[in-house]
């Protein structure tokens, strides 16, 4: 069966009303049986597993492929759980424009544990191998990146990692299971911020990790959800499954709309440049054509001509896409990235990031033209 029909149909919370819907189970603890040692639902507590949260798991692992699928209440938290499988004095490898909370994160809470990291523009498979210490771990890849699209082979970057014995975690938020799956190119585990495409509402917080294999590492995820206790709510678990039967129907849109305002915008003399892996003048074109099918998601990035004066301008121009931070809803979004990632930053100030939704593209078009004729005025 298709993955999107089995999104649509295989709900493993059964029901005694026979209801098409699956219900939530909000209970946090379960009975015991008759011998007063069996939990013969299956379940004991709500911290170590809930039928919404565990057929949540079903599903995403089915979508990436994966063996297991381990859940967590945001993207960040799944983030903080592949760090904490680390050792003091463990060093790992990061894309130069990894998602920028993650290098924070790294900064704030993991530099006090002694785990180091080296920033790597990863575009180029050399520039890792050049990178790797004799006590690396770990390789991180954000592919597109964050936010300026840039691509890493990952077949390159897992042969690498291969020879060196390290771990190699892709964080897939951006490409969804719809447009690319790490896994079967040889990743050890996938990431995602459910908060983004797969909840694809703007309405829910959440994280996951899903694993090739069953191992040691996998156990030790598992570990950390259960006792680390970031686990998603049981209505975050129903709302996200609900969210994903309609996953396949919404990243079509997305990937359309995305590739025809990203060509359109490439038109426009107020943009300097487009950033969209599916434009044949993006720089590692050939790469997102070879590793991505489906088409290449609903994220863009533009230099406006000008500098930050005229990309928030811009921005406060447009009447659909609303001015905000996050991506992957059903409703455009823009955002000046700059300013949220802080004085640090090396984005530069004219970036724009958008997140093209599921309207109709003649509106977010026209939304454009809009905008830009009441920058001329
Ligand atoms: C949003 C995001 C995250 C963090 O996820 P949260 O759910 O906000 O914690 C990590 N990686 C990428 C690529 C993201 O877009």
């Amino acid at each position: 069966m298709h993955i999107s029909t089995k999104l649509i149909h295989l709900h493993n919370v059964s029901h005694e009303s026979a209801a098409v819907i699956p219900p939530m189970i909000l209970s946090t603890t379960f009975e015991r049986g008759e011998n007063g040692l069996d939990y013969p639902g299956g379940y004991l507590y709500a911290r170590y597993d809930n039928p919404n949260r565990h057929s949540l798991e079903e599903k995403l692992a089915d979508m990436e492929q994966g063996s297991t699928a381990i859940c967590f209440s945001s993207g960040l938290a799944a983030t903080n759980a592949v760090l904490q499988t680390l050792q003091p004095g463990d060093h790992l490898l990061i894309p130069d424009d990894i998602y920028f909370a993650v290098r924070s994160l790294l900064d704030q809470v993991f530099a006090g544990f002694q785990i180091t990291y080296t920033v790597v523009d990863m575009t180029n498979a050399t520039n890792i191998e050049n990178a790797i210490l004799p006590h690396t771990k770990l390789l991180w890849i954000e592919t597109p990146s964050n936010p300026s699209l840039k691509i890493t082979d990952i077949s390159a970057a897992v042969k690498i990692a291969a020879k060196n014995n390290l771990v190699v975690v892709v964080d897939n938020t951006w490409p969804t299971p719809y447009c690319s799956n790490p896994l079967l190119l040889g990743a050890d585990i996938v990431l995602h911020s459910t908060t983004k495409y797969l909840g694809g509402h703007s309405d829910l917080m959440g994280g996951v990790l899903i694993c090739k294999e069953m191992n040691p590492r996998s156990e030790k995820l598992r570990t950390i959800q259960k006792l680390g206790g970031a686990v998603p709510s049981a209505f975050d678990c129903w709302l996200l499954c609900r969210s994903l039967t309609t996953f396949t129907a919404r990243m079509e849109i997305h990937c359309r709309n995305g590739l025809a305002l990203a060509s359109w915008l490439e038109g426009r003399q107020e943009i300097d440049k487009v950033y969209y892996p599916g434009l044949s003048s993006h720089p590692q074109h050939s790469i997102a054509v070879k590793q991505m099918h489906n088409g290449f998601s609903g994220m863009l990035s533009v230099l406006v001509k000008g500098n930050q004066e005229t990309a928030l301008r811009l921005a406060s121009k447009l009447k659909l896409f609303k001015h905000a931070t996050s991506l992957g809803g059903v409703e455009s979004l823009i955002e000046h990235r700059k300013s949220v990632e802080g004085p640090s930053s090396a984005t530069p100030e004219n970036l724009l990031r958008i997140s093209v939704g599921i309207e109709n593209i003649n509106d977010l078009i026209h939304d454009f033209e809009q905008a830009f004729e009441q920058m001329h005025a």
